[in-house]
């Protein structure tokens, strides 16, 4: 038996629409919704969605027809009506928001690239979306044309690039690339391409959820003359798989593009670990791997999306083994301040002694796996060629494990110790904290 078909849906408004007009993405941009008028052909709204509507300073404002007609008319509580429609709440101010709330200002050498990891950036090439998350991270920049990226900046963006070898990964995001017309996306793909040392171009989109109708042969032939090119798009509920994007889905796999997909955990949307379930399931028969499960970030208007952590990791117990593996994916929460992506998940290491470890599985089934006594390393000689020959800086925890630094210390630490004493005789002699063996490679020191 074949498996259920996804639905497809347009609301009784759009009835009279000619199917021409409606599975084009050009009627479904031109014709997105974004006043009380707008909304109210399709829905009643409530007092607190025509309060945000009417408010002036609030972030953008549009939806196109496909996806609100994904949304239940007679339920205020719709999940993708939350995502799209503002409340009142947005307005309330709480602790710990922030307007950029990830520091990606502060992590850009230059206006929209963003240089956070040692080998990869993120690249802000639009500021406009098919449609508008009412939780997006980016609302300081997203939405609002007297911020767009100017051309100025993109070959600024490309200069850093050029000079810059140790980027070998480039994630386009915005905004969202896959609103730009295909001309400049393809500039900007070809530019990107004239640069040796990019290995790898990936998309960050959600336009196949939001208007998958964009994912036309002439979009997939451009694509894919710039492989290996790979799209991460953005599901948060399975009443977001349809049998629109199931199609879009698979052109773009046709296309031998690898699809990913990222959601974000948002309280009233996806806040449940069964609706997850369902969730991964479905993304994976659309052959798109989930990849990552957001924290909501502690961005301005976003305060009522937020969960507690312990309900990401309520999720993931709900999904490890629960599911196929490859339907799991990584829950994180990307540091406030600009720590980047941090991995949380619940513990399956239980305890350990020098040759045994002690876990436990979903079912809570415990058991203990023997170490071995005589393990060795690989010879260096096996391992070297793989070894950078340059250090990034950013090494962190692994180059404790590699010997390459003794600790890491908070900004101020030595200073803070030295309690006000300054040099004094006991203190003279800095080779009685060099612990031998540590740090002693060249290469290390030639970074010092
Ligand atoms: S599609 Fe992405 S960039 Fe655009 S509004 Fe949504 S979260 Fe923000």
């Amino acid at each position: 038996m074949p498996n259920k078909p996804f639905p497809s849906k347009r609301a009784p408004y759009y009835n009279d629409i000619p199917d021409e007009k409606w599975t084009d993405w050009r009627w479904q941009l031109s014709h997105r919704l974004n006043t009380v008028d707008d909304f109210e052909n399709l829905f009643p709204l409530t007092e607190g969605e025509r309060e945000a509507l009417s408010q002036t300073g609030l972030f953008r404002v549009d939806v196109t027809p496909y996806f609100a007609s994904l949304i239940d008319p007679d339920n205020p509580d719709d999940p993708i009506r939350k995502q799209v429609v503002p409340t009142e709440k947005e307005l309330i101010p709480f602790t710990g928001m922030m307007e950029d709330s990830l520091a990606e200002d502060m992590h850009s050498p230059v206006p929209g690239l963003v240089h956070r990891y040692p080998d990869r950036v993120l690249m802000l090439i639009t500021n406009t979306c098919a449609s508008y998350c009412r939780y997006c991270t980016r609302a300081r920049l997203v939405g609002d044309p007297t911020q767009s990226f100017s051309s100025q900046d993109f070959e600024a963006q490309l200069d850093y690039l050029r000079r810059t070898p140790q980027v070998r990964d480039v994630l386009l995001s915005g905004g969202d690339p896959l609103t730009l017309a295909p001309k400049v996306l393809e500039r900007v793909l070809k530019s990107l391409r004239e640069i040796e040392h990019i290995e790898i171009i990936r998309i960050g989109s959600r336009v196949p959820v939001f208007m998958p109708q964009r994912i036309t042969a002439e979009l997939t032939d451009m694509l894919q003359q710039y492989h290996p090119l790979w799209i991460n798009i953005h599901v948060n509920h399975p009443n977001e798989i349809t049998a629109e994007l199931a199609e879009a889905c698979d052109k773009l796999t046709r296309a031998g593009i690898p699809l990913g997909n990222q959601s974000v955990l948002l309280a009233g949307v996806n806040d449940d670990p069964y609706l997850m379930r369902q969730l991964v399931q479905d993304l994976v028969r659309i052959r798109v791997r989930p990849y990552y499960i957001y924290q909501c970030d502690l961005v301005a208007g976003a305060g009522h999306f937020r969960t507690p952590v312990a309900k990401g990791l309520e999720i993931m117990e709900a999904l490890r083994g629960h599911t196929s593996g490859f339907s799991v994916p990584t829950y994180v929460i990307d540091a406030p301040g600009g720590g980047g992506k941090i991995p949380v998940a619940p513990n399956y290491l239980l305890s350990m002694s020098d040759h045994r470890i002690v876990l436990r599985n979903f079912e809570g089934f415990i058991t203990s796996y023997e170490e071995p006594l005589d393990y060795q390393r690989p010879p260096k000689a096996l391992t070297e060629a793989y070894r950078p020959k340059k250090s990034t800086g950013q090494e962190g925890v692994f180059s404790l494990l590699e010997g390459q630094s003794m600790t890491i210390k908070p900004e101020g630490f030595d200073r803070l110790h030295l309690r006000g004493g300054e040099q004094h005789r006991l203190r003279k002699d800095k080779n009685k904290w060099k612990a031998l063996g540590i740090g002693d490679k060249e290469e290390d020191k030639e970074e010092e």
